[in-house]
C-alpha cells in the first residue's frame, strides 16, 4: 500500500512527500480509511508507530471536504502531556502546511496569555491537556460547542496521570453527535470501561 492509494488531497500529499514518507506504517494503513469514513476508532498503538500522522492526515482531509469555515475548532485533540501536545500541534502544522485549517496548542504550567490570543484568531483543531482546557472552557476563553471530532491520544497515560474525572468533565461539554478516536498504548479493563463511554460501533485496529 502506498499513500496515493488513499485518499488525501494533493496538498497532503505533498506534505508526505517533502516529509520523505514513502509508504503509510500499518496503524496509518487501517486508520486513515476508518476515519475518512466517518467510523469511530479504537486503536492500540505504541508511540514511534506513526500514530499521530494516522489521525492528523484524515482529520485535515475532513476538514478540506468541508464547503464551510468554522470560526470555532471543529477538532478537539486531549493528550496527557504538554509535550505530546506540541508534538501533535508540530505535526498539523507540518502536513497542513499548504492548507488554510489551523490548531491552537493549549496545555498548563505557563502563561494561559498567548493560548488566548491565539484562541481569538480563527482555528479548526484544538490540541489541549485536559485541565488547562476546563480552566480556559470555564473562564468562557474557548468554547466547544461546535466540537464534532473528538481525540483520545495515549488514553492509557491520561488515566494513569488521574485524568478520567477531567475527562468526564470535558465529555459533558461536547455536542453528543461526533466521531470519537481513541488511542492507546494498552488496553487494561479501565480503557476498555473509558472506550464504551466514548466510542460508538468502533473500527477496531491492533497493530
Ligand atoms: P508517532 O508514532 O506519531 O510519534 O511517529 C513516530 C515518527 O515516525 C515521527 O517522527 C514521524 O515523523 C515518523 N513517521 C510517521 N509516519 C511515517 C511514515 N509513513 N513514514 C516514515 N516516517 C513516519
Amino acid at each position: 500500500m502506498n499513500f496515493q492509494s488513499l485518499e488525501l488531497n494533493s496538498q497532503l500529499q505533498d506534505a508526505l512527500a517533502r516529509a520523505a514518507y514513502t509508504q503509510p506504517t500499518p496503524i496509518q494503513a487501517q486508520a486513515i480509511p476508518a476515519v475518512l469514513s466517518g467510523r469511530d476508532v479504537l486503536a492500540a498503538a505504541q508511540t514511534g508507530t506513526g500514530k499521530t500522522a494516522a489521525f492528523t492526515l484524515p482529520i485535515l482531509e475532513r476538514l478540506s471536504r468541508r464547503q464551510d469555515r468554522a470560526t470555532r475548532a471543529r477538532v478537539l485533540i486531549l493528550a496527557p502531556t504538554r509535550e505530546l501536545a506540541a508534538q501533535i500541534g508540530a505535526s498539523i502544522e507540518t502536513y497542513g502546511a499548504s492548507l488554510p485549517h489551523r490548531a491552537v496548542v493549549i496545555f498548563g504550567g505557563v502563561s494561559a496569555h498567548a493560548q488566548i490570543k491565539n484562541l481569538r484568531k480563527r482555528h479548526d483543531i484544538i490540541v489541549a491537556t485536559p485541565g488547562r482546557l476546563l480552566d480556559l472552557a470555564g473562564s468562557g476563553d474557548l468554547s466547544l460547542a461546535d466540537i464534532d471530532t473528538l481525540v483520545l491520544d495515549e488514553a492509557d497515560r491520561m488515566l494513569d496521570m488521574g485524568f478520567i474525572h477531567d475527562i468526564k468533565r470535558v465529555l459533558k461539554l461536547l455536542p453528543p453527535q461526533r466521531q470519537n478516536l481513541m488511542f492507546s498504548a494498552t488496553f487494561s479493563p479501565e480503557i476498555r470501561q473509558l472506550a464504551q463511554r466514548i466510542v460508538n460501533d468502533p473500527v477496531e485496529i491492533d497493530v
